[in-house]
């Protein structure tokens, strides 16, 4: 058998035939509608899965079995059938029509294989093993660990996005949510970045590890280290990430948690915007939600919270610029999340009580939640503060209210 010739298709608005609605089909879907394929789907019957996609709109089911005319038109067919017979039907109908045919259940019958894949950003891995599928995954496999290696060093230039020929030239921005502090719960979108990255600009609370396994020639912008106060160096980060991408760099801002929650990301969004800089935002994990999870703590439960509610401390109740209504809050039964409220504790608990929130309602108090050094404390409202000063807790913590504490524990 000659050696199989490679290549890219294009496949966007193009039909490409499915023949089968079972298993493999459901595998062999997204990466087709993924790549903007017009997907025509030919079975009696679909999984949930690939029924979930038809009543979406995302592609079209002809619910009966396949008659060749359903490859009118098609520039590539899927065979995903076990019966024999009627998988070579749909061969010789392709065969007639020129069109290609992947076959899953005979791979010497079909006129294309389907390689495995591994992708990143913008560069596409595609490996066939010659006949030998399992072979294909187990170097696809070994290259995907190279390419992700949490080694910024192995992306050589040339995978890089910023430096391919069609890349806007300039520089830019991303700000990137690292995560509640554990540095494996970065998304794979904010960690491929941060390997690309020129200049990273990070948080106090940006899991150290992370930065420790940058390149060597990455400049690193520590913000905790800026010595004004919080509103002038806001402003001074705000320029740096500004002057760095218009000097021609790709700067990540890494923010713990989520940019967007208590993060002041939108600022840093509209300074770069009002100089012009593109900027993408990577959502992060955040440990609004992810230190109560790593407490025990869900922040819904069925029949016991329907809502869950994240507001910051740092302020008192009744310190003027107080945005937050708190006697409302005392008000809801479902789950309370106070971000950077250690502080405020004794006086945020006080006004919740006073509004009619119960002293009973189970609290607890979370620490360096998802880190080596996590602690957390089991309380009630009425008890909280006090606890968390004998305790000695200490920022960053997340206070958990709401009957949601406890639920887990067996
Ligand atoms: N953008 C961040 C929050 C920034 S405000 C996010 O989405 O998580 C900083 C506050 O977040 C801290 O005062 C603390 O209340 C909380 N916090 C951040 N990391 C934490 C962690 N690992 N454990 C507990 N609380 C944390």
């Amino acid at each position: 058998m000659s050696n199989p010739y490679p290549l890219g298709l294009r496949l966007e608005g193009r039909r490409v035939v499915v023949v089968g609605g079972g298993a493999v089909a459901t595998r062999r879907v997204p990466a087709l509608l993924d790549a903007g394929a017009d997907v025509l789907l030919v079975a009696p019957e679909l999984t949930p899965a690939l029924r979930a996609q038809a009543d979406a709109g995302r592609l079209r089911w002809v619910p009966r079995r396949f008659a060749p005319d359903d490859l009118d038109g098609a520039w590539l067919v899927q065979v995903a059938v076990d019966d024999p017979l009627a998988a070579e039907s749909v061969s010789v109908a392709a065969a007639q029509r020129r069109v290609f045919c992947v076959r899953a259940d005979d791979r010497t019958a079909a006129t294309a294989w389907t390689p495995a894949v591994t992708r990143h950003g913008p560069v596409t891995v595609a490996v066939l093993g010659g006949g030998d599928p399992r072979r294909a995954m187990t170097v696809r496999d070994a290259i995907r660990d190279l390419l992700g290696a949490r080694k910024g060093t192995l992306l050589t230039p040339a995978v890089e996005e910023g430096s391919l020929p069609n890349a806007q030239p300039g520089g830019r921005v991303a700000l990137v949510g690292a995560g509640p502090g554990d540095p494996e719960l970065i998304t794979v979108k904010g960690w491929r970045l941060l390997t690309e990255a020129d200049v990273v600009v990070a948080d106090r609370l940006v899991p150290g590890l992370l930065l420790d396994e940058l390149r060597a020639d990455v400049e690193l912008v520590d913000a905790s280290k800026i010595p004004y106060g919080p509103s002038r160096a806001q402003e001074e980060i705000n320029r740096i990430l500004v002057d760095r991408a218009l000097a021609g760099a790709f700067v990540v801002r890494l923010k713990g948690g989520d940019p967007y929650v208590f993060g002041r990301g939108g600022e840093e969004l509209l300074a770069c915007a009002a100089a012009g800089v593109p900027v993408t935002v990577v959502p992060g994990v955040t440990s609004s939600i992810a230190a109560p999870a790593a407490a025990g703590i869900p922040v819904t439960h069925r029949s016991v919270a329907h809502e869950f509610t994240v507001v910051s401390g740092h302020l008192a109740p009744d310190a003027p610029a107080s945005l937050v209504r708190w006697e409302a809050l005392a008000g809801l039964r479902g789950t309370l999340v106070i971000l950077m409220g250690l502080k405020n504790l004794a006086a945020i608990t006080a006004t919740l009580i006073a509004h009619g929130r119960s002293p009973q309602t189970p609290t607890a108090v979370v620490q360096e939640a998802t880190t080596g050094a996590q602690r957390s404390l089991r309380s009630t409202l009425g008890a909280v503060a006090a606890d968390a000063v004998a305790a000695n807790l200490r920022p960053p913590a997340v206070v958990v209210v709401g009957d949601v504490v406890g639920t887990l524990d067996v």
